[in-house]
């Protein structure tokens, strides 16, 4: 079965992310829309609406394995799987924090969608911290609320298909 993670908020932290971004570079909260037209977040936008250059906004895009939640080896038990990441972003910010984050390899592919739905290439299984793309994606799928569950149980669930 080809499994679909979900990157923000499913393997990475991106809430945690999002604070120490703040701290690092001079982003910081503004009132300016800060999404492009496909409503994905622009970090162009937001650098500019904060009076940096995006430039530095990249630079502080590295080193990021800290932001990773540490049970995702626990997919290791899926490997009779295909698993490869699908993401919704901008582009070139999605696979530079992908990249940053040191988990690209463990996945066969890397998908970032920037608009319809989820359902790429083959897809039979989405994990996503959002209903609505599973929704969207209109095949099966597991909403992983990090509060409340880890990957043993996107394992559990999707551990039994085949
Ligand atoms: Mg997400």
């Amino acid at each position: 079965m080809k499994i679909g993670i979900d990157f923000d908020r499913v393997l990475f932290d991106t809430d945690r992310f999002n604070e120490y971004m703040k701290k690092e570079t001079g982003l910081k909260h503004v009132e300016e829309n800060v999404y492009d037209e496909r409503g994905c977040y622009s970090p162009e936008k937001h650098a500019e609406a904060s009076g940096i250059d995006v430039k530095e906004v990249y630079d502080a895009v590295k080193d990021l394995e800290s932001f990773v939640y540490d049970d995702i080896d626990l997919l290791e038990d899926l490997e009779s799987h295909t698993l490869v990441i699908v993401t919704r972003g901008e582009e070139k910010y999605q696979k530079a924090k992908i990249e940053a984050s040191g988990i690209g390899d463990i996945f066969e592919e890397i998908y970032v969608v920037q608009e319809g739905s989820k359902d790429v290439d083959g897809l039979e299984f989405l994990v996503d911290d959002r209903e609505e793309e599973i929704h969207r994606a209109g095949i099966p799928g597991l909403v992983l609320n990090r509060e409340e569950h880890g990957m043993k149980h996107v394992v559990k669930f999707a551990g039994g298909k085949k």
